[in-house]
């Protein structure tokens, strides 16, 4: 496809992964955030084997992951400490999941850009789409004309809602709380305990900082628990093992992060003409796989591979949604699935649970793990490199050992 200038909306993972992805083959692109400013935000997050792959399709693999903590041990606990299940990253598949900051993360990406491609305190209100472009209206009054607009606006995407206005984020019937501290001596094992009053994640991150989350069931927008502090969670998690007390006791209520939990029901399409959502406004999943950002760098690369590889560019927006959909799909049914299995909280379901969970072969969870993190991308060619070969047109993702 001829050069373009692309327009982006949303610099959060995915458009700004997008926005390095494009650049590299050629592209233009100008990101609008509806954020201020750009400031770290947030806890941490893991990226699985897939990301990390996606991530050397444009060759910062090895940077990235010099900013967080490879972790190939992932546990889940019952609330006394005893071990549910074990998953290990095999190392066919990579040098395992990098556990990350997200303010590290963000930054990483903020680097790979030049500052003039980033327009802050643009809040997207409405679009109107013509045979000659989209015509995007900001909160502000002020209007951008784009020839192709990537909608990366998020969960609650303004661009979603023009395209699509009766798709509406569910629900998950759950509530989080996170935060990040600083805890030698945590180890190198990744781990969610499950118990009657919520699950509790740990995660090692660099420098002996912990990312940990919280879940407990919840009516939406529960004021009692949108309220809760660190002292709360510590009467509220009191009966789970030492390791989570542990941690708790050295959480503060400084940037305790707290909001419920939704994803989006599976779309019909993500392709709307000139118009293409991806990341969380196309798929947006709950957390339970960790893997609705992976997803998101995904979609970057293949946008860009399908973009780099198709004469123009609404086709190569239906090929993109014919690739994504059913992978993003499976990942926000199974997702769901599992959140809603881990939130059991009656005692005898618990039980029940955990029993049956202790019987599975290991092998059952281990291949859920390697479907969502066994893929590999094609290389997306930077336009200084010599030649600019076309990447490979046909099985774009290489499943390795599904
Ligand atoms: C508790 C929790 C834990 C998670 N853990 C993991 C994990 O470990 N691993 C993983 O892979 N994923 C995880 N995720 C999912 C991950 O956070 C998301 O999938 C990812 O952040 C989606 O990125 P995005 O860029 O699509 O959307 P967002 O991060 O929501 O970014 C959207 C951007 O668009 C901007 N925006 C919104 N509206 C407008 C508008 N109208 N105009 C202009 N800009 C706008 C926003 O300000 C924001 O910067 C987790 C999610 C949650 C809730």
């Amino acid at each position: 496809m001829e050069k373009q200038h692309i327009t982006i909306i949303g610099g959060g993972i995915a458009g700004l992964t997008t926005a390095i992805a494009l650049k590299r083959i050629g592209h233009t692109v100008s990101v609008f955030e509806a954020a201020p400013h750009l400031r770290p935000v947030g806890a941490g997050i893991s990226l699985g084997p897939n990301a990390i792959n996606a991530f050397a399709a444009l060759d910062l693999k090895q940077a990235l992951l010099g900013r967080g903590r490879l972790v190939r041990t992932f546990h889940i606990f019952d609330h006394r400490g005893g071990i549910l299940t074990r998953t290990q990253v095999p190392s066919d598949l990579g040098p395992g999941v990098l556990c990350i900051h997200r303010a590290d993360l963000h930054a990483f990406l903020l680097e790979q850009l030049d500052p003039n491609e980033l327009h802050t305190d643009r809040r997207v209100a409405s679009l109107i789409q013509d045979h000659q472009g989209v015509t995007v209206r900001f909160t502000d009054g002020s209007e951008h004309h784009a020839a192709l607009l990537i909608a990366a606006d998020g969960i609650r995407s303004a661009v979603r809602r023009c395209v699509l206005p009766r798709v509406q984020p569910r629900y998950a019937g759950y509530a989080a709380w996170r935060g990040v501290v600083h805890l030698p001596g945590m180890g190198d094992i990744a781990s969610e305990t499950w118990g009657p009053r919520g699950r509790f994640g740990i995660v090692p991150l660099a420098d002996d900082h912990v990312y940990w989350f919280a879940t407990s069931n919840a009516t939406e927008n529960d004021a009692r628990f949108a309220a809760f502090r660190i002292a709360d969670l510590q009467r509220h998690f009191a009966g789970y093992h030492t390791t989570v007390r542990q941690v708790l006791a050295h959480a503060s209520d400084e940037h305790l992060i707290h909001g419920g939990i939704h994803d989006l029901p599976p779309l019909e399409h993500f392709a709307h003409g000139r118009v293409l959502l991806i990341g969380d406004a196309a798929h947006a999943t709950t957390p339970n796989m960790g893997q609705g950002a992976c997803q998101a760098i995904e979609d970057a690369v293949l946008l860009a591979h399908y973009l780099h590889n198709t004469p123009d560019a609404t086709t190569a927006f239906r090929a993109f949604e014919q690739d994504r959909m059913p992978r993003t799909s499976w990942v926000v049914r199974n997702s769901r699935t599992i959140g809603g299995v881990g939130q059991w909280q009656h005692p005898l379901a618990i039980a029940l649970r955990n029993a049956l969970i202790r019987r599975v072969p290991p092998r059952i969870g281990q291949r859920r793990f390697d479907l969502a993190n066994n893929v590999r991308f094609p290389h997306i060619p930077a336009v200084s490199e010599p030649g600019l070969e076309k990447t490979t047109s046909t099985g774009t993702r290489m499943a390795v050992h599904h």
